[in-house]
């Protein structure tokens, strides 16, 4: 599979844990000519339109560019018949007409970025909206008929208890959705949280907390119904991102806008993340990526999926024997990380919380 990621670098407020390249756009004339610069680099890989079965569109804040400007963008996607076209959402910059124009151009998968259902823990992250954006925002995908969406949620929050955690879970069940992304706040330079950290006003959560809260996500979602296939992600009737998946599986995906990767033709190319630049010639690098490097990216990723990955085929493709390669590999199948099951490697349930300790095997 091939996918197409977009990325929309503006958002209407900055989140205090964020790291993502992003900025408040000075006017509406800022993001007008990003987007005209955006389209452009996106033509210029118009012989991959008919190969692409994934599109991405992610931020930032995609969801903040008006009818107009979605239009725009939107409608220079049109040649591509993508199976999966998801586009983030944040609760308080959707409108209904907002969702009619996704329905219009073919989008079929949202991805609603809620974080929490604790008022008070949203706005300890800085997030901007409420419960009800999310109700309601959720109620009109459905009557418009998106059956595919996802939404984000974070835990380790600061601050945040087993009962805070216990009730987002419960409120996922309420929603009726298919697909569920949850992340730990990591603590990450260049974000507020991090300056607060530097001044000893942010403390972060402690690892056993952590690891109890992810264990507490990973048995609620099962409950559920939800199956549990990658580290962060959970997914009803197999609604699994198929445009994550390409990253999971080392597939090739075309990287636009503002600070985006993609690896496509063998080489990992990397754009501009400064706006004056990217405006002028959008990519900063592109890689060719070693056997090696591939070799390693490919377990990294393979294994966080819950699936793992197939020891018959990756020795195939690589001409290798893993083992041979990775001899301390056995040090983490015998302090029970990973195993091997039916062909294939994967991390164990405890492998799943450290997993770091198995990935520095290949690095
Ligand atoms: S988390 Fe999303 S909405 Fe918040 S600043 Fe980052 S990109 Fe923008």
């Amino acid at each position: 599979m091939k996918g197409l990621y977009v990325h929309i670098p503006f958002c209407e407020y900055i989140c205090h844990y964020c790291d993502f390249v992003k900025r408040v756009p000075k006017n509406k004339e800022m993001i007008d000519v990003y987007l005209k610069a955006l389209v452009e680099e996106i033509n210029t890989y118009k012989t991959h339109f008919d190969t692409i079965e994934t599109i991405y569109i992610g931020g930032g804040t995609p969801s903040m560019l008006d009818d107009e400007q979605l239009s725009f963008l939107l409608g220079s996607l049109v040649d591509i018949h993508p199976k999966e076209y998801t586009i983030e959402v944040n609760p308080e910059s959707y409108s209904e007409e907002k969702g009619l124009i996704f329905k219009k151009f073919g989008v079929n998968r949202i991805s609603l970025g809620v974080q929490t259902f604790n008022q008070q823990l949203l706005h300890y992250l800085n997030r901007g909206h409420t419960n009800e954006h999310v109700f309601n925002v959720i109620d009109h995908l459905k009557s418009i008929g998106f059956e595919n969406i996802s939404i984000d949620l974070i835990y380790a929050i600061p601050k945040q208890t087993i009962a805070d955690l216990e009730h987002d879970l419960d409120m996922i069940q309420k929603l009726e959705i298919k697909h569920v992304s949850c992340y730990s706040l990591i603590l990450e330079e260049k974000t507020y949280f991090y300056h607060q950290y530097i001044r000893g006003n942010f403390e972060q959560v402690d690892q056993d907390l952590e690891a109890t809260m992810y264990k507490m996500v990973i048995d609620s979602l099962k409950t559920q119904g939800f199956e549990h296939y990658e580290i962060s992600n959970f997914a009803k009737e197999k609604k699994y991102s198929l445009h994550n998946m390409i990253y999971w599986t080392l597939g090739e995906y075309i990287g636009c806008g503002l600070g985006a990767h993609g690896f496509i033709d063998g080489s990992r190319t990397y754009n501009e993340s400064s706006l004056p630049k990217y405006l002028d010639h959008f990519l900063k690098e592109k890689t060719y990526q070693e056997h090696s490097v591939l070799l390693q990216d490919e377990l990294i990723f393979g294994l966080r999926k819950i699936s793992g990955v197939n020891i018959n085929d990756l020795e195939d493709k690589y001409s290798i024997k893993l083992m041979d390669v990775y001899p301390k590999l056995q040090e983490k199948i015998d302090i029970g990380l990973v195993h091997i099951e039916d062909g294939f490697l994967k991390l164990t349930e405890k492998g799943l919380f450290l997993g770091n300790q198995v990935f520095m095997v290949f690095i």
